[in-house]
């Protein structure tokens, strides 16, 4: 099965080419033909499955081909797609002008915390597909720098993390000022009641497709606890960095000042690293995620919240500095590593804070996990147990509007996902 076979037009298939995909994925393979016949699509998938390229790819096709017949115009763009985060959004984008690149179509990617004139000045244009994240969405909608009545195509991107994150009120709202007519697409990794009763609100008669949860790739991914004290966590990791010539490796702390401390800490020592997280400005992280995808940082040190969505193919290593509160993120942080059928690695620094910790996830993934004891670094079989700083509350962000309950409000809060 080829990409030409599920009907798509050569100057899409020349882009596919460019970016190397030969064989489209289960997500691309169900869900191509779907939107291309023009139906609405329920869709479970997770980031790494292909699914950007699953709903990119016919919308690029369907937007091109009716582009004659209903040219878009100023402030109006003709479809919209809606990330949770601006990472996401970024990613996506990059992925519509990658895909795109031999059409004659406009995109945009809009979110919160940066200036709002730039993304005025360029609405002024002809945007065909605008990429964005709820909180700036509305805002621009409020202010009339944003007409949505010419959306044909609404995207609903990993609508799990959109309603974890508080972002039902605004979806409802954006969904509200859309047009009646027009084809809607929804993405989510996991269908709680919530997102069914969103789903059937949304999508009509909805053609459904489902890809392997993520579970069976976290099989492949060997998995490692390394017992030591609490002072000695950072010494463990830089040896495993150096002994094991680690050169791309995703770690995750706990907490936000963590996350700074250790990245200094690392850099210190002569290893390239930075820290991503909410309180970061977005040009901060999006140096830090394209020195990192460029290979030119080692180590990227990064919160759950802040990690959720960061797109980097075939991650070979992750760490977890400090084991997450919720038993749950230790499966979504190690899935991070072994994309895409490759095989992976996912270590964790276990201090005597910690093993209670270890022990819920180890009855979540019902395994064992494997310990290994380091020489230098055996663990004080009488250290006492501390309790854990939990994170702090977030600070107030960093906003150019002061008011809206928006895109960065919640990102680096503890998760309060269903469980
Ligand atoms: P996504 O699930 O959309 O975040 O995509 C996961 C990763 O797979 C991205 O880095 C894509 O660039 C890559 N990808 C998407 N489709 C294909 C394909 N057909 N062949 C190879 N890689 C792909």
């Amino acid at each position: 099965m080829s990409f030409a076979d599920l009907g798509l037009m050569p100057e899409l298939l020349a882009a596919l080419d460019a970016v190397g995909y030969t064989t489209p994925t289960p997500i691309q393979r169900d869900a191509i033909p779907v939107v291309l016949a023009g139906r609405d699509l329920l869709a479970a998938a997770q980031t790494g499955t292909g699914k950007t390229a699953g709903f990119t790819l016919p919308m690029l096709q369907l937007l091109s081909s009716r582009h004659a017949a209903h040219p878009s115009t100023r402030h109006r763009p003709r479809a919209l797609i809606l990330t949770p985060t601006r990472e996401l959004a970024a990613q996506v984008e990059e992925n519509v002008s990658a895909y795109g690149k031999n059409l004659a179509l406009n995109s945009m990617v809009m979110f919160g915390g940066v200036g709002m004139q730039p993304q005025v000045t360029k609405l002024r244009g002809k945007i065909d597909i605008l990429v964005a994240t709820p909180g700036r969405l509305l805002d621009h909608v409020g202010q009339g720098t944003l007409d949505l009545g010419g959306i044909e195509l609404f995207v609903l991107d990993e609508a799990d993390r959109m309603l974890d994150m508080g972002f039902i009120r605004d979806i409802r709202r954006v969904l509200a000022i859309l047009p009646k007519q027009r084809q809607n697409l929804l993405f989510s990794a996991t269908f709680a009641d919530e997102i069914r009763a969103l789903a059937s609100s949304l999508l009509k008669d909805p053609a459904t497709v489902e890809v392997t949860p993520r579970n069976t790739t976290v099989e492949r991914i060997e998995q490692t606890i390394y017992p030591v004290d609490r002072e000695a966590k950072r010494q463990l990791l830089e040896k495993l960095i150096r002994d094991g010539e680690w050169s791309q490796v995703l770690v995750f702390t706990r907490t936000k000042h963590g996350a700074n401390r250790l990245a200094e800490q690392l850099d210190k020592h002569g290893i390239p690293a930075m820290a991503i997280h909410g309180n970061k400005s977005q040009s901060a992280r999006e140096k830090a995620l394209r020195e990192f995808k460029a290979n030119r940082l080692r180590v990227l040190v990064a919160t759950d919240i802040a990690a959720r969505g960061i797109d980097i193919d075939a991650l070979p290593h992750v760490v977890n500095y400090e084991l997450p509160q919720v038993p749950e993120d230790y499966v979504h942080r190690i899935g991070r590593t072994g994309r895409a059928g490759a095989g992976g690695e996912a270590v964790s620094l276990v201090c005597v804070d910690e093993l209670k910790l270890l022990a819920d996830i180890e009855r979540t993934i019902k395994q064992k996990l494997n310990r290994v004891v380091v020489p230098g670094f055996e663990p004080d079989p009488n250290a006492k147990p501390e309790p854990l700083r939990k994170a702090p509350p977030p600070r107030g962000p960093r906003r150019d509007k002061p008011a809206r309950a928006a895109d960065q409000v919640r990102r680096d809060q503890p998760s309060q996902r269903r469980r």
